[in-house]
């Protein structure tokens, strides 16, 4: 296992740099007994990678760890081969604790070479092999030359952190075994990589056309329905975008180091952002033509977009909006609300980094919005006190929204419809005022015949 300090003193993570040295070296806040609760390290490092289609992702852990599977989130993906939809595990019993569990590992890598022959194999420690000892990384490595095929450990104990924190691990692997590893048939000026954009509900098809329209070329997207070698080459990018997320600013920081790449931080949730994410990767590529091209671009999709939006906003203007959802999610999607006029009361910060805190209050200028334990109970409680018109919020909040007959959008990874970039603001709009006027709400609230 790395020395996990590294990931909570993240240099380049803007609320460390404006730490003093003696706090810097604290970096974020540790992991606490039950920060895991909302997924661990583990489940952070498949969400992921598991969106890396034509990949075996074998889980070396009990079957119980392999719960976490593809289908919990709407990843998609346009390849032909779905391995990363097939459950592997090495279901490790209590004769593999007793034993050990490397050579059932070993076997396991080896039946799946031999069956699905994939472009790489990756391998997540759990829990259990982790406390008996198990060195999945020696594992992979005589893997990995026996039969030829790259075999990526991933070091990933469900007990060392939060999801959060599993991203963060998940990214070093990438870093440290995968990137850079393969050539790219053919490069461009204007090749970018996406980082954390994992293709929710078709998100990267919704920003995908208005990329390519501006004349750039996404050369790995890591790592919403990308395969295998598009992420080993993705060390000849122009620019990296971090796309909303914390999660992964570590490895763009590395790649900048190792590379040269440089990367920036951006979102495709709302019109403001999608435009700034355009026009800050054009301008890091710094091509004259290019900048101008995005421009006009800009202009054209916004007047189009606001133009489309004006029924919409006529009908959310000054409604009243709970936010419950996590990470970076929880600021993104504020920008994105209040750009329909609506006004956000709250939102969850349970999940949030710190970044991603600054952000929040940068954009609603009151900390006691910040819900920094969004519990059933203070959720009602908002709602109640606020008279709230709305609540996004995963599918877990629904039944809260439910009886408190207040009206409810699940903008989660289980969502069907995406909402990224402009296509995306506009879908999110039709989406509310779709749930807003949902007759149910009407017939929730009204009093059983046995009531009145
Ligand atoms: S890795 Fe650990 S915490 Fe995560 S699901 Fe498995 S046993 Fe639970």
């Amino acid at each position: 296992m790395r020395n996990l300090e590294e990931f909570f003193t993240e240099p380049a993570c803007g609320i460390n740099k404006s730490k003093g040295d003696k706090e810097k070296k604290v970096g974020c806040s540790k992991p606490k007994p039950g920060s895991a609760s909302g997924g661990c390290a583990f489940d952070g490092a498949q969400i992921t990678l598991l969106p890396i289609a034509d990949a075996v992702h074998i889980v070396h852990g009990p079957i119980a760890c392999a719960g976490n599977s593809w289908d919990n989130r709407g990843t998609r993906s346009s390849s032909p081969i779905t391995y990363y939809r097939m459950g592997f595990t090495t279901d490790l019993s209590e004769i593999d604790v007793i034993h050990g569990g490397e050579n059932k590992l070993y076997m396991a890598i080896k039946e799946a070479v031999e069956k699905y022959n994939p472009p790489a194999v990756f391998v997540y420690q759990t829990c259990v092999p982790a406390m008996i000892g198990d060195d999945i990384q020696a594992i992979c490595n005589k893997a990995s030359k026996d039969f030829n095929i790259p075999v990526v450990p991933v070091d990933s104990p469900g007990f060392v952190g939060s999801k959060n924190l599993g991203n963060k691990l998940a990214g070093d692997a990438l870093f440290r075994y995968v990137i850079g590893t393969k050539e790219p048939e053919y490069t461009t000026p204007y090749d970018v990589n996406l980082l954390g954009e994992y293709n929710i509900a078709g998100e990267l098809w919704q920003v995908l056309p208005l990329l390519q329209e501006a004349g750039f070329r996404i050369l790995a997207c890591i790592t919403g329905d990308s395969r295998y070698n598009d992420i080993a080459t993705a060390h000849r990018a122009k620019v990296n975008m971090v796309v909303c997320s914390k999660a992964l600013l570590n490895l763009a920081r590395r790649m900048e180091e190792k590379y040269g790449i440089p990367y920036f931080e951006g979102s495709f949730y709302g019109i403001k952002d999608t435009s700034d994410a355009l026009r800050n990767m054009a301008l890091l590529i710094g091509d004259k033509d290019l900048i101008e091209r995005v421009e006009k671009l800009i202009e054209v999709k916004e007047a189009e977009t606001k133009e489309k939006l004006k029924p919409y906003i006529e009908k959310l203007k000054g409604k009243k909006v709970l936010i419950n959802t996590g990470g970076v999610k929880s600021w993104s999607m504020v920008a994105q609300v209040q750009e329909l006029g609506m006004e956000v009361v709250g939102t969850s910060a349970k999940k949030s980094t710190e970044g991603d805190k600054g952000r929040m209050l940068e954009l609603l200028g009151d900390e006691k919005k910040l819900i920094d334990d969004p519990n059933p109970k203070e959720l009602i409680k908002i709602m109640r006190s606020e008279n709230v018109d709305l609540l996004l919020a995963g599918g877990r909040s629904k039944f809260v929204a439910f009886k408190e007959g207040i009206p409810f959008l699940d903008v989660n990874q289980e969502r069907i419809r995406g909402y990224a970039g402009y296509e995306g603001m506009l879908l999110l709009a039709e989406d509310i005022v779709r749930t807003l006027e949902n007759p149910v709400w009407n017939l929730r609230r009204r009093k059983a015949p046995w009531q009145e």
